[in-house]
């Protein structure tokens, strides 16, 4: 997978391709990326990047020519590539649209910055826009950081452990259970005993049961939407049943 990164601000990925997983990915080859400055596509004598709106009002806008210049310029070496334009008023980011672009080969990201970008490039130079969240940031280096680490962590070979992101939250449709690791015993609360049983099944079990707890408690969205394994349901009817007995004996206690 290519990344590419057209932006006002390339230096803001130094630190973010140099880093943990994403440097590792990139030195093994897993993923590449670079990031293009838009202001090395700007023809005047001050190298202009942005311009008051029409219309008049506050900020400043991005120029469709430099912009426009930057996209054909990567588009030669990847015509292929998907052009997504980073906005808060994109489809929303989450784990199944990193899944469907961890399938793609190449991918441009654009940024925009002060109020935006000249909306002739967002009709026709983009294939789609892609926002992280409903609230609006300065610019979309951060954005695009966001969705490249999330997309990358998706690719074979870029995580340790190959069934690491499998296991991760809204894979499946549920949060992902609770992690412990040494000391056993921290200021005074143990580490749940099956976890230091070695029995596999029966910690495979705990984690699906947290899982669906933590679930429940935190995002009962996610039980109402996604579709649950018969073994889920059967936990989820046994909790029914454990409740049901609980409320029938609190009710008794509450008569006598
Ligand atoms: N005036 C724009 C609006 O109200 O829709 C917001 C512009 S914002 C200040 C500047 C840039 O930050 C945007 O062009 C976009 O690239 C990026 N951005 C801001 N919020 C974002 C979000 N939630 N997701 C993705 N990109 C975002």
């Amino acid at each position: 997978m290519h990344f590419t990164v057209i932006t006002l601000f390339p230096e803001i990925f130094t630190s973010f391709w140099e880093n943990s997983i994403i440097r590792r990915a990139l030195e093994e080859g897993h993923i590449s990326a670079s990031a293009v400055n838009i202001r090395d596509f700007a023809k005047d004598r001050h190298r202009t990047t942005d311009d008051r709106p029409y219309g008049g009002g506050c900020g400043m806008v991005i120029k469709p020519e430099p912009l426009a210049a930057a996209i054909r310029s990567v588009k030669e070496n990847a015509p292929d590539a998907k052009t997504i334009l980073m906005t808060p008023q994109g489809r929303k980011f989450d784990q199944s649209v990193a899944r469907e672009m961890a399938g793609e080969k190449e991918i441009i990201f654009i940024c925009g910055r002060y109020e935006g970008i000249d909306e002739r490039i967002c009709r026709n130079f983009t294939d789609g826009e892609l926002s992280i969240g409903d609230y609006v940031l300065t610019g979309g280096e951060p954005a695009v950081m966001v969705v490249i680490d999330a997309v990358s962590r998706l690719i074979p070979g870029v995580l340790g452990c190959e069934n690491s992101a499998e296991n991760d939250s809204f894979s499946r449709g549920l949060l992902e259970h609770g992690h412990f690791t040494r000391p056993g015993i921290f200021e005074g609360e143990s580490v749940p005993e099956v976890l230091l049983s070695g029995n596999h099944q029966q910690i495979e079990r705990w984690r699906l049961e947290d899982s669906l707890i933590r679930t429940f408690l935190k995002r009962p969205d996610l039980l109402k939407t996604g579709k649950l394994h018969r073994e889920e349901v059967r936990i989820l009817k046994k909790w029914q049943d454990d409740i049901a007995k609980l409320i029938a004996f609190q009710e008794r206690e509450a008569q006598s």
